[in-house]
């Protein structure tokens, strides 16, 4: 068959994909659904699962240097305290005064505009004032009735010339819905009405712990997970016998009370984080240790960690790992970017924060962060908790004894003009270098930070496509084909014997299916036509297919291995059949 050039599939098509063959369904669909909760169906799970043990077998099991963590969703409220949380966990809200009344984050207004039937209406008619002042007329009242120039028609006069003029949809919005005689409004993007001036609204979903409802039992629902694995940073640390360098990851639920969830799955309220926080020991402590500290330039060999590496090399190290597996994954390099913030847009504990972007159809979207954050989390753990988060470390202690007071003091010096270029004062300073002396440091962090969800839905959209193919006669076909990784495809194996009613041939399948059940998740197919079949399993992106034929038992013993995305098939024993699709599905 010919494959003719595929269209770019919109997210409308994968929605719905997903909706029909069980990956994703609105939460509560019977009662109209919930804004920001999404259900995973049958296949969805199979996909997360798959997503999260990659990550999992990845960033902790085949490392000897991370532990991992399962903690609990509500913890402490003084938590929320010193993470910061609690005092600055927020978005700016605004509310439309006009007609709808809705609630939104302020910076999302033009996005959501942008998307909006408004916003497409406005556009057809830029430049024709005539046109514009007609539809506030007739069609305006129905589509924007908030818009004020619709409520007062009367104010088209003044601005008819204006109007002429404007050749952006936005200025158009904005000029349609300021009074007259005020400075420009902030136009709601559903109804025309104005906005309220942003209010900051914190995202954190708060709860009552106990049977009395009493401000002193409000606890909240952790926004993000990373705080559980700085609270259990000691713990972990001495029941593992670990020392920095080395991480703690976990996988788990996390929660916020969004103002807009949108697009789909990339915005939700409740979402699942896979969340790395890579402790290491601060640069001043390697340069005791090693003499120096490693200089990371664009042939700084990153595959193998150094013991002279400050944050900026394991800072580094992660964006690469990352980007490794986000590959072998099946996102390809070209569909992310790397966008590394600048030094205004960074927290001012941050060193470096790299977000990885994916191209998303609705826009190049940040898939997942990768912070260097100091030692700022575990210090204000142990600013709020009393409880040190210090390690000792030996080796610095004697390899400082080992110094010479002159040595010292230069040390001292040059770290002190260090803190101070950085901000920081000499006395705080001063504190660090003491306690550094006695071998006592607090870590500082690499947090490499990724949403399951998001991850999902990226794979999702690099995965589908609908390809328009030609067949020996002529005739034209879609075939819609989700490209997932193996390792990701909720389905490996697809086992179908050729007929259903003949006993031998039946019974050859059906062992077939258990025997690779055993490994991986296979589905067995007995209906329909077998092209058929093959559609069925594309579209849910199982890359492999066994059939079991006339000649696996008449002849060679052989079973046809059908390739989903080049749809060649081969005939291969049912020896070789395992080993092949363990290489190809286990890597
Ligand atoms: P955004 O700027 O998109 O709100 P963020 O910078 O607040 O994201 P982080 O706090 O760094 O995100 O969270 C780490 C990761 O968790 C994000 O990269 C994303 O993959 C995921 N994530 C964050 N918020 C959501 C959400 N509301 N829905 C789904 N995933 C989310």
């Amino acid at each position: 068959m010919e494959k003719k050039e595929a269209p770019k599939s919109s997210l409308d098509a994968l929605v719905s994909l997903c909706k029909r063959r069980g990956f994703i369904f609105q939460s509560s669909e019977i009662y109209g659904g919930f804004a920001g909760f999404w259900d995973y169906g049958p296949l969805g799970c199979e996909m997360k699962r798959n997503i999260k043990e990659s990550w999992w077998r990845a960033t902790v099991r085949d490392r000897e240097d991370v532990e991992g963590l399962d903690a609990s969703i509500i913890m402490h409220p003084a938590t929320w305290k010193a993470s910061g949380h609690l005092d600055t966990f927020s978005d700016p809200m605004s509310m439309c005064k006009g007609n709808c009344r809705k609630l939104m984050r302020a910076d999302q207004i033009w996005d959501i505009y942008e998307d909006s039937t408004l916003c497409a209406t406005l556009t057809s008619m830029l430049g024709d004032a005539g046109k514009i002042a007609t539809w506030c007329k007739t069609k305006g009242k129905s589509a924007a009735p908030g818009l004020y120039t619709v409520q007062h028609p009367e104010h088209l006069e003044a601005i008819f010339e204006t109007l002429k003029g404007i050749t952006d949809a936005k200025q158009l919005l904005i000029t349609l819905a300021t009074p007259a005689g005020e400075a420009e409004a902030l136009p709601c993007p559903n109804c025309g009405g104005v906005m309220t001036e942003p209010r900051p609204f914190n995202l954190m979903f708060k709860t009552i712990v106990g049977p009395i409802e009493d401000p002193s039992n409000v606890a909240y629902l952790r926004p993000e997970t990373a705080q559980a694995i700085f609270a259990e940073f000691s713990n972990v640390m001495v029941s593992s016998r670990q020392m920095p360098p080395f991480g703690i990851g976990q996988i788990g639920k996390s929660f916020r009370n969004e103002v807009t969830p949108r697009n789909y799955i990339f915005r939700s309220r409740e979402f699942e984080q896979m969340e790395l926080e890579f402790f290491i020991k601060p640069d001043e402590a390697i340069e005791l240790l090693e003499g120096h500290v490693a200089t990371l330039t664009d042939t700084t060999d990153l595959s193998v960690p150094q013991a002279d590496w400050g944050w900026e090399c394991w800072h580094k190290y992660w964006v690469e790992q990352r980007k490794l597996w986000l590959v072998k994954n099946g996102l390809p390099q070209e569909s992310f970017v790397e966008y590394w913030q600048k030094p205004d847009e960074l927290a001012h504990y941050a060193r470096a924060c790299v977000d990885i972007e994916y191209r998303f159809p609705f826009g190049v979207q940040e898939l997942e962060g990768i912070a260097a954050r100091s030692d700022f989390d575990l210090s204000r753990h142990q600013e709020h908790s009393g409880k040190s988060m210090e390690v000792f470390d030996e080796p610095l202690k004697l390899a400082v004894k080992k110094m010479s007071d002159e040595e010292k003091a230069a040390f001292r010096q040059k770290t002190v003009a260090d803190w101070e270029a950085r901000g920081k004062s000499a006395e705080a300073a001063n504190a660090f270098i003491d306690r550094l002396f006695e071998g006592r440091y607090i870590p500082h962090v690499i947090e490499p930070s990724s949403g399951v969800d998001r991850m999902a839905l990226a794979m999702l959209c690099n995965a589908y496509e609908e390809q328009h193919l030609v067949d020996e006669k002529g005739k034209e076909d879609i075939r819609t084909v989700l490209h997932l990784a193996p390792a990701i495809a909720p389905i490996k194996v697809g086992v179908f014997p050729l007929v259903k009613n003949k006993p031998e041939l039946y019974n050859l399948a059906r062992e077939i299916f258990k025997k690779l059940q055993r490994r991986y998740n296979c589905f067995w197919d007995e209906s329909g036509a077998i092209g058929r079949r093959y559609r069925r399993q594309d579209e849910v992106g199982t890359p492999f297919c066994v059939t079991v034929d006339f000649d696996t038992l008449e002849k060679d013993g052989t079973v046809t291995l059908r390739d989903r995305d080049t749809m060649q098939q081969e005939r291969i024993s049912v020896e070789d059949l395992i080993k092949k699709l363990d290489d190809l599905i286990l890597g």
